[in-house]
């Protein structure tokens, strides 16, 4: 599995868990999660179309539609320019007025590819022209665009152990986590970058570190209440070993 989707997927069930578990959290914008491995037009394209899915609809459906749409047709303006409404809008899961929104979607990629070169605009004039982009929505655009010259994200030591025993970073010396000036070396910001969006992680890592808190603790890990465990491998390999010791006993 991709890396970005592993850590989407494990960041979901965190997001499930601590719901359950009323435990309360801001994480707007996961939905803006664009393929961080498309250059940078596409990805501007993508967070476009996941703002317009946005709105009056749940961030989980975003999600879900973006995700058919990241899997199943090349995602840039350039093609969705070409598509109808029908084969667009059979990709979209739960999306409140998923016609007239895919109308829009395709009439704004169509403006792109013919007025600005297949490239978002920065500029609020410009950006008026697309179809299904409203001031709330342009304004959520611009937030993107300030953000995306800040490009970091910003670890503390206990949420890379946490990367760390899921093995969502990997390869890395185990001991990088015990200084924080590691961490922000340029080596794992590219890394980190390769998947984690550093646009969002400042919403992103509020729920991760309360997981974190709450049970994936530095110290002593609450593996056994953990929604992980399953796919956690330091917990797989921690039963297996017990597993085996009992064998011998
Ligand atoms: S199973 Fe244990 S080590 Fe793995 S994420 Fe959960 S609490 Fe952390």
């Amino acid at each position: 599995m991709k890396i970005q989707y592993k850590f989407l997927n494990y960041f979901n069930t965190i997001r499930y868990f601590l719901k359950d578990k009323k435990i309360q959290f801001d994480a707007a914008g996961t939905h803006l999660l664009a393929d961080t491995s498309q250059k940078e037009h596409i990805q501007d394209f993508q967070a476009v179309v996941a703002i317009i899915l946005n709105q009056q609809t749940r961030n989980y459906n975003v999600e879900k539609s973006m995700r058919n749409l990241k899997f199943n047709i090349y995602f840039n303006a350039a093609q969705v320019a070409k598509m109808s409404q029908k084969s667009f809008g059979k990709y979209l899961d739960g999306i409140t007025y998923g016609g007239k929104k895919s109308d829009q979607i395709i009439q704004t990629a169509q403006i792109l590819v013919n007025e600005f070169n297949g490239q978002v605009p920065t500029d609020p004039k410009e950006l008026k022209k697309l179809k299904g982009m409203g001031k709330n929505s342009i304004e959520l655009y611009l937030k993107r665009v300030e953000s995306k010259q800040t490009k970091h994200v910003t670890l503390t030591p206990k949420t890379l152990l946490f990367l760390l025993r899921t093995q969502i970073i990997t390869g890395k010396e185990i001991g990088i986590y015990q200084d924080e000036n590691y961490l922000n070396n340029p080596e794992i910001q590219n890394y980190l970058q390769s998947f984690i969006d550093p646009i969002l992680w400042k919403t992103l890592h509020i729920p991760i570190d309360l997981f974190v808190d709450e049970i994936c603790q530095e110290e002593k890990p609450k593996c056994l209440e953990c929604p992980l465990r399953d796919k956690c491998p330091t917990f797989q390999m921690s039963f297996q070993n017990n597993q085996n010791l009992l064998k011998e006993d």
